[in-house]
């Protein structure tokens, strides 16, 4: 550039002009697309990391099942579903939540404008427990490291607890649903400096079993859009 174009620009930088038109429109969003594909990425290898981790964790539990149920959804979601564990159809398709209990939840995310990619849903548990009975206090640690983990590279802003196992797991606490529903709660990661804004509530397979309960559901699927919506 020869020093008269030099001071040419410095006056137009000097005038206020920032940037001139060019013959293509510009994509303002370029840069950060480029970014949240880089981001996109880490979070996948780092999640396909933690599945081999898990596929190859030693538990008495994959004698029975069929096939590894890690997660659905997006790894950019503000929001984690936290299930207990897979059943049957989970375990015959390896994707948590897509039998009846999954097409309830599935109702409950449209109910406040939110549809499955746009969510990580995931289990405390990673295999089928035999005859779908409840995982033990043992089996919730010994997968526990892996949901955290979990929510480490997802990152969320909020996480949602379906039923006792998964509020029992995250918020380290014997205290019913009934008790722990209709209030926020704070997850604190070990690695992460940050709070993730928690609600527990009754899980589908409940709601299915118990209808009379979804109305204190509807309430807590409520709290989170609003405060979904704050945060916008
Ligand atoms: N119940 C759960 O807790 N998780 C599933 O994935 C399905 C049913």
């Amino acid at each position: 550039m020869n020093q008269s174009n030099k001071k040419y620009l410095e006056f137009m930088r000097n005038c206020g002009v920032n940037y001139f038109l060019q013959d293509s429109p510009r994509n303002w969003f370029d840069n950060d697309k480029k970014l949240s594909n880089e981001v996109d990425k880490n979070k996948k290898k780092e999640i396909e990391a933690i599945i081999k981790k898990i596929q190859s964790h030693e538990t008495d539990l994959k004698k029975n099942a069929k096939n590894l149920v890690v997660f659905d959804g997006s790894l950019d979601a503000k929001i984690i579903f936290i299930g207990e564990a897979p059943g049957r159809d989970e375990d015959y398709h390896g994707l948590p939540f897509v039998g009846r209990a999954g097409q309830l939840l599935n109702k409950m995310l449209a109910a406040i404008n939110l549809k499955r990619e746009e969510v990580y849903v995931t289990n405390v548990v990673n295999w089928r427990p035999p005859d779908n009975r409840t995982p033990t206090d043992e089996e919730i640690l010994e997968f526990l490291p892996f949901l955290q983990e979990q929510i480490d590279i997802v990152n969320p802003d909020f996480i949602f607890l379906l039923g006792g196992v998964a509020a029992k797991a995250i918020l380290s606490t014997p205290l019913s649903l009934g008790k722990l529903r209709g209030t926020w709660h704070e997850y604190h990661s070990l690695k992460m400096n940050k709070t993730i804004y928690t609600l527990a509530s009754y899980h589908p397979a409940f709601l299915l079993r118990s209808p009379k309960f979804k109305k204190a559901s509807w309430e807590d699927l409520q709290m989170l859009q609003k405060k979904l919506n704050e945060n916008n």
